[in-house]
C-alpha cells in the first residue's frame, strides 16, 4: 500500500516506521501479552513506558533538572487558562504579543482572569509580519509575558527567542516544537498540543519551571493546578496513556535520527525548497515577511482563487493531500512537520510547477 503525502495542520503525518512499531506492538506490548492501550497507567509496564517517554524528551530538549515535564490532556486550549491561573500569583496582570489567531485566542481566554497589556501586536501588518522586540511594550509588572512561537494558520514564526529579562517567559509551541534545538532555560513555561510534532491528539505537554509551580489561585480546578499534576507524575488522574506511548516512540524515532539538530536540517531545507518554488513563480504567492516564515506551515494562494478547488481536486488524485488552507483564511496551507519526508515536499513542488504549467 503507498500512502499519501499528508500536509495536515493537525492531526498531522506520523512517522511510518512509528505506526509500523505501533503495529507490530498492538496485540502484545513487549511480551505483557497486552496492547499498551489496555494497561493500567498504574501498573509497572506503563510507568516504564511512560518514564522512558519523559527521559528521552528530556534528553533531546536538554530540558534542566530544574523544569517538570508534564503530559497532560485538554489540548493547548486548556494551557490558554492554565497559564494564568497558575502564574498569576495575584499580580493581576500579564503581557501578550500577539501574532494572529492562536495568540488572539490564548488573549481572549487570560482576559477571563486578568489585565492583559497587549506589548506588541501583528496586526498593523495584517498578521505578517513579527513586531520587533524594540518596539514591544513591555509591563514591568507583569506576571509573565506570553508568545506564539509559531502560527499555524498565519504560517509566521519567531526565529529568536523575546528577552524578556526577569519576568517569566511562555510560549505556545504547538506547531514548532521539536523542530530544532531549543534552550529551555529561556522559558518559565512551554506548552503544546502533541498532535503536530508530537503524536497523536489528546496530549498535552507541559514543561514548567520548577519555582513557578505551587502558587495557582485557590480555585483552580486541580485538573488545571500544575502542582497537583507535578506532584503526582502526571498521573492525577488517568492521563492519555496511548497518546502518551506514541509520543514516546516519535522521542525515540527522532533521536535515531539525530536529534534536534538533524531535524532542524532536514526542516531548514525542506522550507527554503517550498518558499524558493512559491517565490519563484508568478502563480503562487506568500505573503509573509522572509524573516519570519515558518518552518512547519506554509500558507500559499494561488494566483486565481477560482482554480483552489482544482488544485485541491489533482493534489489529491497525486496522493498529496490536506492542502486546504485553515477555513479563517482561505487559500492553501503545507504543514511541513518533522515526519514529513523531503520526498513529499519535493512531491508538492513538482505538482505545483505542473499545474502552474498546465492553467497559469
Ligand atoms: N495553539 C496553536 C499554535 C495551535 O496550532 C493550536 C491547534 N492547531 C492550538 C493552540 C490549539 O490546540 P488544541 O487543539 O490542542 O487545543
Amino acid at each position: 500500500m503507498s500512502r499519501v503525502y499528508n500536509f495536515s495542520a493537525g492531526p498531522a503525518v506520523l512517522p511510518e516506521a512509528v505506526l509500523e512499531r505501533a503495529q507490530a506492538e498492538m496485540l502484545d506490548w513487549h511480551g505483557s501479552r497486552m496492547s499498551v492501550m489496555e494497561m493500567s497507567h498504574r501498573g509497572k509496564e506503563f510507568v516504564s513506558i511512560a518514564e522512558k517517554a519523559e527521559a528521552d524528551l528530556r534528553q533531546l530538549l536538554a530540558v534542566p533538572d530544574s523544569y517538570k515535564v508534564l503530559f497532560l490532556q485538554g489540548g493547548a486550549s486548556s494551557q490558554f487558562a492554565m497559564v494564568p491561573l497558575n502564574l498569576l500569583q495575584g499580580r493581576g496582570r500579564a503581557d501578550y504579543v500577539n501574532t494572529g489567531s492562536w495568540s488572539t485566542k490564548a488573549i481572549a481566554e487570560a482576559k477571563r482572569y486578568c489585565d492583559v497589556n497587549i506589548a506588541a501586536d501583528g496586526g498593523v501588518g495584517n498578521y505578517t509580519s513579527i513586531p520587533p522586540r524594540s518596539e514591544w511594550t513591555l509591563d514591568p509588572e507583569a506576571a509573565y509575558v506570553h508568545y506564539t512561537p509559531n502560527e499555524t494558520i498565519g504560517g509566521v514564526e519567531f526565529h529568536w527567542i523575546p528577552e524578556t529579562g526577569d519576568v517569566p517567559l511562555v510560549a505556545d509551541m504547538s506547531s514548532t516544537i521539536l523542530c530544532r534545538p531549543l534552550d529551555v532555560a529561556r522559558y518559565g513555561v512551554i506548552y503544546a498540543g502533541a498532535q503536530k510534532n508530537i503524536g497523536p491528539a489528546g496530549l498535552t505537554l507541559v514543561i514548567v519551571r520548577e519555582d513557578l509551580i505551587g502558587y495557582a489561585d485557590e480555585r483552580t480546578p486541580a485538573m488545571f493546578n500544575y502542582k497537583v499534576h507535578a506532584d503526582s507524575g502526571s498521573m492525577y488522574n488517568t492521563p492519555p496513556t496511548y497518546a502518551w506511548y506514541l509520543a514516546g516512540l516519535v522521542f525515540e524515532w527522532i533521536g535515531q535520527r539525530g536529534g534536534l539538530s538533524a531535524m532542524e536540517q532536514v526542516n531548514r531545507d525542506k522550507a527554503r525548497k517550498l518558499y524558493a518554488a512559491i517565490d519563484g513563480s508568478e502563480f503562487y504567492a506568500n505573503p509573509v515577511d522572509e524573516p519570519c516564515r515558518s518552518w512547519m506551515n506554509v500558507p500559499f494562494i494561488l494566483s486565481d482563487p477560482g482554480l483552489d478547488a482544482t488544485f485541491l481536486a489533482e493534489a489529491k488524485e497525486a496522493g498529496l493531500v490536506t492542502l486546504k488552507g485553515h477555513r479563517s483564511v482561505g487559500g492553501m496551507r503545507a504543514s511541513i512537520y518533522n515526519p514529513m519526508p523531503a520526498e513529499g515536499v519535493d512531491a508538492l513542488i513538482a505538482f505545483m510547477g505542473e499545474f502552474e504549467r498546465r492553467y497559469a
